[in-house]
């Protein structure tokens, strides 16, 4: 575990929190967007359950402010924050949806920090608003440590994703399948805009809005984009890429989303909504990790193609502006999603080549890659330990009589493993693979520590019954940097325990 000076650098000078810059430029878009409304505060006591210093640090505010607790409580409002819910749309589970929006989730406006940088700042679970239906506008302890231990771990991974600031808990009951407490999570993103945001205003044929909106996403989010001769294609093209490589990138650290509905999915390809997640542990492909999800529409290896028919949603969202005549818009919309497809699964196979410790590109590399999974799928290896310690193969090793080691040890069929072993040590050898280098860069993208299901239930249980935060911050820490060793904590890269196969983790929240 690395010491607390090995934390970065908080900012030179820290911003007391009422001098932070306030700059809401998407309230600047009008009524149409968005809807106001304050934050309600729990009625009983709260209390600062994990704070992400470094978050603050993003925000260059203070971290040590007393007044954190007051604002995302929802107690007392920032002078200069204009609290408001977005409104979107949706297809959820393959079924438009065509009034979303923020049911529960009030941003409280945006602040610039000194280099110039824009944080939306969200509170999610803040009470009721125009958008929450049936729902009581409040999230549970329980989802809100999930999704802010998973937010930085997936930052920790490299992964692009909104952010986690704080987790403020209270005596609040909130009622779900039992009573449970409440809690109230501030998340960051430069942007919570989703393909949803688009779709509402297809579907109301308010195209005017459409317009404004990709107008205010290329202007704040993609300027570099503006001067094309066709933004909005460039725009499209742009939001196509960052999702076929986040979702390679998903595929590739073994880590199931649950709801890729399109109001999940960000217009900037970050990881938005973290709900019914899972980190693939046995590996099984078809891992379905949301438990209401009964036809696996989300299943594990289902993503790479959900994220086409988001963005195939996103896609005849923009079609007003993507061309004067709407069938050549269609035609050239098709044309730009036909290259989701080989972009992902470009992306993807770079990401596994690292994996494997390749540094180069072959073409029987895919054949590889395949016979390892289908070995790891027949013996219910687990995925995060299999990579990590497959750093530790020797080129020789292998082809001796008597290979013993603990990759091996991970594979009921020995002999199968052998099998691949030899293909594998011959294809290291082909690129003159140097063992304790292939070690050292396969341990910087195979990660040892993940946010495995019953890791975040063993701190779930310690908060909801004993107020114990200690758990949170252990995973907090490690997760940061899961590609380091942290002798202390072994055990937190080891096998889930038999009782974890009985966690089950539904939409509820
Ligand atoms: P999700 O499945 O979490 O992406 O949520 C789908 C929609 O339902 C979003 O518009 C949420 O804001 C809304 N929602 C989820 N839970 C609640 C709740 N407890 N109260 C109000 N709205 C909710
Ligand atoms: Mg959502």
């Amino acid at each position: 575990m690395y010491l607390p000076d090995d934390r970065p650098a908080p900012p030179a000078s820290p911003v007391s929190l009422n001098r932070a810059h306030w700059t809401n430029s998407f309230a600047r878009l009008g009524e149409a967007f968005y809807s106001q409304v304050r934050p309600t505060p729990f009625s009983r006591p709260t209390w600062m359950v994990h704070f992400n210093a470094d978050a603050a640090a993003l925000l260059g505010l203070d971290a040590t402010a007393p007044e954190w607790l007051t604002w995302l409580s929802g107690q007392s409002l920032p002078a200069g924050a204009e609290p408001l819910a977005m409104l979107y749309a949706g297809h959820q589970f393959g079924h438009l949806v065509p009034q979303l929006g923020d049911g529960r989730a009030i941003m409280l406006g945006e602040i610039t920090n000194p280099a110039g940088q824009r944080w939306e700042v969200q509170l999610k679970g803040s009470g009721l608003t125009p958008y929450s239906r049936g729902g009581d506008g409040r999230a549970v302890l329980r989802s809100t440590i999930r999704e802010y231990l998973c937010s930085e771990a997936m930052h920790g991974l490299g992964i692009p994703t909104t952010r986690a600031l704080a987790m403020v808990g209270g005596d609040e009951e909130v009622y779900r399948e039992n009573i449970e407490s409440g809690a109230m999570l501030t998340r960051l993103a430069p942007s919570h805009v989703r393909f949803g945001s688009f779709e509402v205003f297809f579907y109301r044929s308010q195209y005017e809005h459409i317009k404004t909106l990709a107008d205010y996403v290329l202007a704040h989010h993609y300027p570099e984009l503006q001067d094309s001769a066709q933004p909005y294609q460039a725009l499209l093209t742009e939001v196509i890429k960052r999702t076929a490589h986040l979702i390679a990138n998903w595929q590739a650290v073994g880590f199931a989303h649950g709801v890729m509905n399109s109001d999940n999915m960000s217009i900037l390809g970050l990881t938005l909504d973290y709900g019914p997640f899972g980190f693939i542990e046995a590996y099984q492909p078809a891992y379905i990790c949301n438990h209401s999800d009964h036809e696996g529409r989300y299943a594990f290896d289902q993503q790479p193609s959900m994220g086409l028919f988001n963005l195939s949603c996103l896609a005849q969202a923009m079609l007003p502006l993507l061309h004067e005549e709407p069938e050549q818009g269609a035609e050239w919309a098709r044309a730009a999603l036909g290259k989701y497809q080989t972009q992902l699964v470009e992306h993807y196979a770079g990401l596994m080549r690292a994996k494997l410790g390749l540094r180069e590109a072959m073409a029987e590399d895919q054949h590889l890659l395949q016979g390892l999974l289908d070995l790891m799928q027949a013996n219910q290896t687990d995925y995060t330990i299999l990579f990590r310690r497959l750093s530790e193969f020797k080129v020789v090793e292998v082809r001796g009589t008597h290979p013993t080691s603990q990759i091996r040890d991970l594979f009921l069929d020995r002999p199968g493993f052998d099998a691949w072993g030899a293909r594998y040590a011959a294809r290291l050898q082909q690129e003159n693979s140097v063992d304790a280098e292939r070690r050292e860069r396969m341990n910087q993208v195979n990660p040892k520590y993940i946010l495995r299901n019953y890791l975040a239930e063993v701190a779930i249980r310690k908060a909801e019954d004993d107020k114990d935060y200690s758990e949170i911050d252990i995973l907090y820490r490690l997760l940061q940097r899961p590609f380091d060793e942290h002798p202390d904590y072994e055990r937190y890269a080891g096998h889930p325990p038999d009782w974890a196969t009985g966690i089950a983790v539904s939409c509820s929240s």
